[in-house]
Formats: C-alpha cells, structure tokens, sequence
C-alpha cells in the first residue's frame, strides 16, 4: 500500500474518487476488474493492452486523491470525509457544495441522491441536529430542488415549471419564481426530495426523458427568520448530481442532433465547472461563470467564502476503461 499523509477534511476544495463494485451484468460478460485502491488517496487503473508484435502487457496509470473509496466503502464512509465537514461549516455562513461527477452508471445518483443513504439525506441528519441548537434558534431550514437540461431551468418542486436565472445590479444571480419549501425535520426534507425526484423521472413536457443528460441541483438553505431585512439566507448546502461525462459515442442508440446538442452543452458547463472550482482554489476575481448555465446559477458557490467537494465516480470495469480515465484526469485537474 502506498503512503501518502491523510489530506486535510476543511480543505476549501477536496476531490474524492469513488469505485464502485463490479455489477452482476459484468461478471456474466466476462468484464474484469481494472481498478484497484491503492491506498486512502492513491488507485491505479491496469489497463490490458496489447503490442504490435502481440505480445500482452499491462499498463498501469497512477493517481493520488484527497480521499479514494474503494468498492467496499459504504455510503456512511464516504459521508464521514465528503459532506459531513461542509455541514457544519455552513453553520459559520459559507456555501457549500458537493459534486457527483462521472460517467452514467458509476454511481453519482446513488452516492448523492439515494433517497435514503444518499450524501444529501445523511447531511440532513446532521444539519437538522445542529439547527435544533439554541444558538441556531432563529435559522430556518428550506429545500430547493431543480434541474439543468440544455440551457433551461426546472423547477422539481413545482411539476417542472420552467424558470429563468436573473443576474441583479449587485450581479447576484437569482433564479426567479424558485420554490422554496420549509422543512422541519430529515423525515420531512425526504418526502420533498422524494416528491421531486419523482417528478424529475416522470417529467411531463419530454423535454428530459433521460435524467443522465440534466444536472440535478438540490440546495439547503439556512434563512434567518429574525433578520430586518427578511428572511436572509445564513448558509447553504448543494448537492449535485451532474449529467454524465461519457461521450457521444457511448449513447450509440441516440446519435441525432438532440443527442449532440445534449453532448456539447454537458462538456461546456463540465469544463466551466472545473475552472470555476480551480479559481475558487486560486482565490481569483475573474471566474468564468457565464460560460455555461450551471455555473451561472452556482455563483454564489465559487465566490470568496465557499468550499466545494467533489466525489468523482468510476466504473471498474475494462469496457469502461476510457470514461474512468477520462473522470480521473479530469478530477486531477480540478484541485
Ligand atoms: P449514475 O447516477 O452515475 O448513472 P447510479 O448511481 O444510478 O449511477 O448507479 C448505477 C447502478 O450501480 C445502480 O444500480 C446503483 O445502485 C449501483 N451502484 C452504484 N454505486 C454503487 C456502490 N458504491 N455500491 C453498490 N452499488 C452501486
Ligand atoms: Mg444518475
């Protein structure tokens, strides 16, 4: 095993790499295992590769994370040294935000939005834990739940009503008409998440059969009721379940126009995303936001005061071997 130091859990921007077990489907196939955790932040990727003369050989590519969760790493593990940190500190008045980054089928909507083991839901546990506090009497706790397809805007929480993002003369960005819901409690924040979730499958207009080609965006506000100037928002927590990062080639049944522009505007606001993460890093005052509509609507996310996680999921498998490399390149960038 490898030795690297633990990294530290209040870095402002930590990146996390998350395999996943090979599925039942793989096995019958034949498909192997190339991944290995090497260590807490180190895995390799052995790739079976072939030379001109036919001779066989392994290629191995090696990486080194904030944090690398093996197959074995329960949801609970991974929440201890992802989320959990971010919790609290958006009890000092930061933003927060939690990435699930990978390709479709790696596991980004099972670590960030299962409904009842998902980063979110463990969060809410804790966030409801420390709002019941004395001193955090006057916070309120509000659910917002939305998602990006394309360049447009809905809102989960209202039957995917389509709603515009609005920059004001401060340049904050608001997305107009966005339904907030008050919730008292975990068990009351999972019957709104679930009522979203539900619309996000079942969505009604067609634009977005396919929950893989959205970004789903779901936000935990802290509202001070006793503020003068109403009710004004003391902290937040996202948590995002990007649109997967695979190519256009791996959708081989959709190659239609639908299909490219899906393509094309999920690689835009993915790139944008990640130099807007490496300026918060930097400290930069010029950050990229309105390269893509993602990063728009997360401003607030990447100014001075925020920490962002990002859990980047992996296949283990050797069909898969391209889309795993390309996250894992991608994640080393991001910090
Ligand atoms: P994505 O959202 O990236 O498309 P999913 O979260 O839907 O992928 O995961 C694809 C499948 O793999 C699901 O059936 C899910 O339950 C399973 N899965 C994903 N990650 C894990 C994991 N770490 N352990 C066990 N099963 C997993
Ligand atoms: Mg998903």
């Amino acid at each position: 095993r490898e030795k690297t130091p633990p990294s530290n859990l209040h870095d402002k921007i930590r990146v996390c790499v998350r395999k996943r077990p090979l599925n039942s489907k793989e096995k019958e196939r034949g498909d192997k295992d190339i991944v290995v955790a090497t260590g807490a932040r180190s895995l390799s990727v052995m790739e079976p590769k072939v030379k001109v003369d036919l001779t066989k050989y392994i290629e191995e590519s090696r990486f080194v994370f904030d944090e690398v969760f093996s197959e074995n790493a329960t949801n609970t593990q991974v929440y201890e040294r992802t989320a959990k940190p971010l919790v609290e500190y958006i009890f000092g008045g930061g933003n927060a935000t939690c990435f699930a980054y990978g390709q479709t089928g790696s596991g980004k909507t099972y670590t960030m939005l299962d409904a009842h083991n998902g980063l979110y839901i463990q969060a809410a546990d804790d966030l409801f834990a420390m709002a019941a506090r004395p001193e955090h009497s006057h916070l309120n706790v509000h659910v917002s739940f939305y998602e990006i397809y394309l360049t447009n805007l809905y809102d989960l929480l209202a039957n995917r009503a389509k709603l515009n993002a609005r920059e004001d003369a401060n340049q904050n960005v608001c997305i107009q008409g966005l339904r907030e819901v008050l919730v008292q409690s975990s068990d009351d924040l999972l019957s709104v998440f679930e009522y979203g979730n539900n619309c996000r499958s079942t969505g009604s207009t067609g634009a977005n059969s396919d929950s893989s080609r959205s970004h789903a965006i779901l936000q935990i506000s802290l509202r001070d009721s006793t503020s003068q100037r109403g009710s004004v928002i003391r902290g937040k927590l996202s948590f995002i379940d990007l649109a997967g990062n695979e190519r256009g080639a791996d959708r081989g049944d959709r190659a239609d126009k639908q299909t490219m522009m899906e393509g094309a505007e999920i690689n835009k606001s993915l790139l944008a995303l990640k130099e807007c993460i490496r300026a918060l890093d930097l400290n930069k005052k010029h950050q990229p936001f309105r390269q893509s509509k993602l990063t728009q609507v997360l401003k607030d996310s990447f100014l001075g005061n925020s920490r962002a996680c990002m859990v980047a999921t992996i296949s283990p498998n050797t069909s898969n071997s391209d889309n795993t490399l390309n996250t894992l390149r991608y994640a080393d960038r991001v910090k």
